[in-house]
């Protein structure tokens, strides 16, 4: 099998790509604690895509995990988990930042943002996402307690550690390397860097 390039998720940007069904999506966290946003979209109809709301019910967990296929709005498989190197610790639970999520942090002006790099990402590869779907937040740490509380925790993953994904279907997958510096979920240093992604 021929390995494609190895492509760069800039430190607090977005990036979009093709995959076709069948082949394998991998990210690497370069650096062991970037957390990666992570959407995909049906190439064929960008109005169905990856829903952490409709995986939940048929994984019945919300860690996800190898083996586990996670569901497009139409419950159908889109991006099924076959290896993860990194601990195995993700979220499925929490909406990717947003300029109000920095406003409420206390941020005066610009900040980048996983939702504006989901659309940046789309607008290079010269398309629109319908809406910002919930993301699978590959490598982010939100431990949910007995007591149903959670927190925003550094990551468990390690430097050069990955999850590789295969697309189920034809799709455009995304990701934003998470610029939140205002909470440790990318390191206690909270300082984002890049990420790394391969398709083949
Ligand atoms: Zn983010």
């Amino acid at each position: 099998m021929v390995h494609s390039e190895v492509l760069t998720i800039p430190a607090r940007k977005g990036i979009a790509a093709y995959a076709a069904k069948g082949q394998t999506i991998k990210c690497i966290n370069t650096h062991g604690e970037q957390v990666v946003d992570t959407w995909a979209f049906n190439r064929n109809d960008l109005t169905e895509f990856m829903s952490m709301e409709h995986s939940r019910p048929h994984l019945g967990h919300i860690f996800p995990k190898v083996g586990d296929s996670l569901r497009t709005n139409n419950r159908r498989p889109i991006l099924t988990i076959v290896e993860d190197t990194s601990g195995g610790i993700h979220d499925m639970l929490i909406a990717a930042c947003d300029r109000y999520r920095y406003e409420l942090l206390g941020v005066s002006g610009h900040h980048d943002n996983c939702t504006d790099n989901l659309a940046a990402g789309m607008a290079l590869i010269g398309l629109k996402a319908p809406e910002t779907p919930s993301p699978l937040n590959l490598f982010m740490n939100i431990p949910v307690r007995p007591d149903g509380s959670i927190s925003f925790d550094p990551p468990v993953s390690t430097p050069g550690s990955y999850i590789s994904l295969r697309a189920e279907m034809d799709v455009v997958i995304a990701f934003s390397a998470c610029p939140q510096d205002l909470l440790p979920i990318n390191g206690k240093s909270c300082r984002p860097t890049e990420a790394h992604f391969q398709i083949f």
